[in-house]
Order: C-alpha cells, then structure tokens, then sequence
C-alpha cells in the first residue's frame, strides 16, 4: 500500500499480549537469549490479569494434605471430560514449581502463621480423589493477578525483552504453506503501520468476555487473537463452552470471587435459604461454577429470587467478621461498597451469573504449539503459530474451568511455550520473504476500515451483539433459542459490512480500534453461537434443556469450527486425549458427576 510507510522489525520471537501468559513467555524467552519482542494494546500491567482475585491452584500441601493427582482428578472431572488428560497431567504437575517459581521471582503471596504460602478452598478442588476439600489456592490477599502481573512485567523488564506499548495488532503474516510468519501491528500513539518478522508468533490476546452485555472481564477483552486465527483460514475449539461465573454484582457485573466462598461465605434466595444445599449436598457453595451458576438461575426462576424484581441472589459473608474481611478480602469489600452501594460486615452482596471466562479458543498442544485438523491428523502443528493463556484452548479446562486453574494455566503453559522455542530456535536466523501480496492485501483492509462510510455504527452493531448473545446462548440454551441465535447473529454480523467509521486519522483513533475490536468479536461470537447449537448434549457450562445429558458415545470430542469472511462456517472434531502423558498418573474414566 504505497500511502502507508511501513517500519520494519526482525525478532526471533514475537509475543502478542502481556497479560499473565504474554509476560511469562516474554520473561522466558529473554532469559534463553531469544531476541523478544512483545506488543500489547494496553500497558503490560492494565491486561485483565491484574483484576484477577482469588488466586492461583496447585497441590503444595501447605494447609492439609494434597497431591497433584487429586489436583488432576478434580480438572478432569471440573471440565466434564472434555479437557485433554496429557496436558492436565503437564498443568498439575508442574503447578507446585510454578508457584514457587513465582515466589522467588517477588510476588507477594499471603502467608500463615509458620510463614507459609496461604492457600484457600476453591470450587471443586478436594483431596482424595472427590473425598475432601483441599486448600489448594494460593493467593496474595484478594488480589493475586495484580501481584503476579507486576512481578512478571519486573522481570521481562529485567531479561531485556523488547515492549511494544499501546501497538494494536491487527493480523497475522502467514505463508503461502500456511506457516506463520509475523504479524502486521499499528502503533497507536504515532499512528504507524508495523511488520514485525518472527520465527514464532505466539498469541497471548486474553478472552472474549466483551462479546456478551454483562461480563466480568475487561473491555479490552476481545478475542483478537482469535479473530486474526479465524482470519488466517483456521479453526477455533470448543467455543460452545462459556463460563458463567457466580457471583457477579448485579447491575454491574464487576466480579466477586470465589475466595469469598472459599472463607466460608454463602448464597440465599428470598427465603433466607441456604439453597445450594439442595442442589449439591456435599459441595454445598463450592460446587463447580456451572453447577452454582445453573443452580440460582433456577432459583430466580422458580420465583425464589430476591430484591423488588426477584431477579438476583445474595452473597453473604457478614459471618466472617471485619477482621477476616479487611485481612483476605479487602478489595471485595470496596467493589460491593462502590457498585452495590453495600457494606459486606453488615449486609449481604447482590449477585448474578455473569460471563466471565472462555474455555474455547485457538487449539494447542501442551507445547503451546497451535495445532489443526490436516490430512486427517487432527494434532497437526501449524509451523511458526503458537498461543497460550485464555485465547488457547490447550484443552486443560474441557467444559468448564475450575477457579484458580487460570492463572496457573497462564504460568505453566507461559513457561512451556518458552522452553519449547529455546529448544527449537536458533537465535539469529535469518527471515525468509514473504509472498508478494500478503502485506498489501492486510493494509488495504486496513485501509478500508479507516474509511468505512455505512450507515451504522460499531456501537450500534456491537450492542445488537452483545444482546444477542446475552439472550440465546445464556446459562440454559434450547435448540429453538440457539437457533433463532445463529440467525439472528449472522444478521448482526452482515451489517459489519455497513459500518461507518467516523474518525478517518491515525493518531489515538479509537473509533478505528473499536471497529477492529468489533470485527474480532463477531468471529468469536458466531463461532460461538453455531457450535452451541450443533453440541446436543449438556457437558459442563454448556446446558441444554432438550439433550439435558452428557451424551459422551457421540460427543466426547472437541469442536473444530472455522469461519469465513462471509461468515460462513464449517465444523469438524478432534479427539480428546483420552491418555495420560507418563505413568506417574493414570487416566480418569468418564463417570457421572455428583457433587
Ligand atoms: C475479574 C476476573 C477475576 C479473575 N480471577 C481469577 C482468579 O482468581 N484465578 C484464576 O485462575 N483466574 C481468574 N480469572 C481468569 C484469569 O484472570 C484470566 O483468564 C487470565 O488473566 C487471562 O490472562 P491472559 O494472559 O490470557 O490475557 P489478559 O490478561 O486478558 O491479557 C491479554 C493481553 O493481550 C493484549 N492484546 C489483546 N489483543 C491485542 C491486540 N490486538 N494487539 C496487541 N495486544 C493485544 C492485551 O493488551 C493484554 O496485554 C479472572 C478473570 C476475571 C475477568
């Protein structure tokens, strides 16, 4: 494109996003001498990790017995037999290094009185093998992202590795065989165009929370890694799979984690009933969060709600007293006195199921390596292409991702993709060209976008959306809601044709970004919609009231699903791994789940 002067830059690595999975890998690709580069859109320490809470899972057994293979059996059996067992195995193991790792490296942890790491309870992690409940959760107070996110950002800064701040990426550089090559980035405070060379990409771009109209996660959470993956010609997983959290505070939908449970906080409808008890006996509060999150919507359904509309649910935690409040959950404390005008010693949080987590994303393995369906193997490794964090789907967290799994995903996987390329990549190689065409076809859409000139705008379309998605693939889905979704998603994303783009500069455009944001959106919300609709069954947080049963004789599987630019899409499956990756663990047979 001859009116865009285009800057140049040659890394053996490029890391796409710096939240806690983007600066794990860039703080370890930097220690092995690998020349790294890291854009992110937002500043390192703004990515929604540091809005992480509760904190972070692994069996060190400081608070009660633990094993990692308790730790396995609880994701597996979280993730209804969805999650691969080879890279769960690879999680749980290695999480008890992950943390220390972390320890030494400055975070914070909060501690007991022998001066321990503090651990707490968190749905569905037992001990035993489903017998106990395990403190498995490390957590520094009740905010642990923050912690980890600064300390990482530290030590990145330490090994030397290249920052790209404020660059939005806007899509991948890929060869004509279909290996990754780059990627094409806008710096947003100049207003310039970015090539950047890499032998790996590895796309750290976060969820896509903000497809919906209520949503825990942070604005920025777009999917754009997902997008550009969708765009490049290949598959997302599993993107039926969207986790409802809890305890989101009504009206606002800001978060209030789990932890609070995990210190011994409940639920109660308009009765004062401690209702879960019903619904999961030995569990109780801590059930998994598809299980509460399905539990009060039945409650508010049968009329049990509370407040004027009987609409909403209370979180109590006045019990605990003040001490133990401002001790281990002061953030809390403050969130429900700005958002819901509440003061957690005296009265209790009003909440909702809101989305907060996106177990579907790009395939990987547990190298981080993103895999596809091609000539029939369906672990085919796309050269040069890896994600890792919320934007992959490795899978560890199957159907449903237990709490605290996140943030232990991000590290342990963060580590593996940088000693996976430490191992396989030369320092210094030269780039090979790229095809002619394939910069100018990206910036000419680039181009077109800057001077869309419809008739609606990316707030209009992103709210009919947000709507849509909000209402036919919520907690329980039907065949009729999930396919009046997919129709009406689809007219939602023909009118991005029509968008109009009001601000035609370069310079802090944030119409223009919105725009780009919005395109990656709508690849992740009809993924979404269709693969909800084809999945007839009911596994994790996916419900369908017509196939209320997991039906694991014709849908243990993952969904493949790719996108074109007509929207159109197309569905395939992969295998999951049903194996275990050494024999220090034994596969988890598929058995009913009682709680
Ligand atoms: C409120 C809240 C609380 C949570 N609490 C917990 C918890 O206690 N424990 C737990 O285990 N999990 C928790 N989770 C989940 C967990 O925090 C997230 O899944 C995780 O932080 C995601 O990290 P990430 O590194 O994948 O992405 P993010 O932290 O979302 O970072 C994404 C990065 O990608 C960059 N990026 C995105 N698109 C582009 C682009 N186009 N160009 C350039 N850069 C881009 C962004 O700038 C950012 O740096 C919580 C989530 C939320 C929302």
């Amino acid at each position: 494109m001859s009116n865009y002067d285009i800057t140049r830059h040659e890394y053996d690595v490029l890391v796409i996003g710096a939240g806690g999975a983007g600066l794990r890998a860039t703080m370890g690709l930097a220690a092995t001498g690998l020349n790294t580069a890291c854009i992110t859109k937002v500043f390192p320490t703004r990515s929604h990790t540091v809005a992480a809470q509760g904190g972070m899972s692994a069996a060190l057994g400081n608070m009660g017995e633990d094993d990692w293979r308790w730790h396995m059996y609880d994701t597996v059996k979280g993730s209804d037999w969805l999650g691969d067992q080879d890279a769960i195995e690879y999680m749980c193991k290695n999480a008890m290094q992950a943390v220390i790792e972390l320890e030494h490296f400055g975070v914070p942890f909060s501690r007991t009185e022998e001066g321990k790491i503090y651990q707490r309870p968190f749905g569905g992690m037992t001990t035993h093998f489903g017998e106990g409940t395990a403190q498995r959760t490390a957590a520094a107070a009740d905010r642990t992202g923050h912690a980890i996110l600064h300390t990482l950002y530290q030590q990145s800064l330490k090994h030397d590795a290249q920052f790209f701040i404020e660059y939005f990426a806007i899509d991948l550089l890929m060869d004509d065989d279909g290996v990754c090559r780059g990627a094409l980035a806008w710096d947003l405070g100049t207003g310039t165009l970015h090539e950047f060379r890499a032998h790996a990409v590895i796309l750290a771009t976060g969820g896509y929370g903000r497809s919906y109209f209520s949503c825990t996660s942070a604005h920025t959470c777009t999917g754009d890694g997902n997008g550009m993956v969708l765009r490049a010609g290949l598959p997302l997983q599993d993107m039926e799979f969207v986790q409802f959290h809890p305890t989101g505070i009504y009206g606002a939908g800001c978060l209030i984690t789990e932890g609070v449970r995990g210190e011994g906080g409940y639920l109660t409808n308009s009765e004062g009933e401690r209702f879960m008890e019903r619904y999961a006996p030995n569990a109780k509060d801590l059930a998994s969060r598809d299980v509460v999150s399905r539990s009060m919507t039945i409650e508010i359904r049968e009329g049990r709600g509370v407040g004027p509309n009987k609409d909403h649910i209370h979180l109590n935690l006045q019990h605990l007293g003040a001490d133990v409040i401002h001790d281990r959950l002061p953030g809390i404390a403050e969130s429900a006195r700005i958002f819901a005008g509440v003061d957690v010693t005296k009265e209790p949080i009003p909440v909702l199921p809101t989305v907060h987590y996106n177990m579907g994303g790009i395939p990987t393995n547990y190298h981080g390596e993103v895999v596809t369906l091609a000539d029939g193997d369906p672990d085919s490794v796309v050269q040069g292409l890896y994600a890792i964090g919320e934007a992959a789907c490795v899978s560890v967290h199957g159907a449903n991702r237990l709490g605290s799994n996140s943030l232990l995903d991000l590290i342990v996987f963060g580590r593996a993709v940088a000693n996976r390329c430490g191992e396989t990549i030369q320092p210094g190689q030269s780039h090979k060209p790229l095809p002619k065409g394939t910069l100018d076809a990206l910036v000419g859409e680039f181009d077109r976008l800057r001077h869309a000139d419809g008739d609606v705008s990316t707030a209009e379309i992103r709210g009919e959306m947000q709507q849509v998605m909000q209402n036919n693939a919520a907690v329980f889905r039907t065949g009729e809601t999930l396919e009046e979704g997919c129709g009406k998603i689809n007219e939602v994303a023909a009118k991005f044709e029509r968008v109009k783009v009001s601000d035609r500069g370069l310079v802090w455009n944030s119409d223009l970004v919105e725009t780009l944001e919005l395109r990656n959106l709508l690849g992740n919300a009809v993924t979404t919609m269709v693969a909800a609709e084809n999945r007839t069954e009911s596994r994790g947080a996916h419900a369908r009231e017509d196939y209320s049963d997991r039906d694991d004789d014709n849908w243990m599987k993952h969904t493949l699903i790719w996108m074109d630019e007509a929207s159109k899409t197309k569905i395939d499956y992969r295998p999951v791994h049903m194996h275990t990756l050494t024999d220090e663990a034994e596969v988890i047979p598929p058995k009913a789940r009682t709680y």
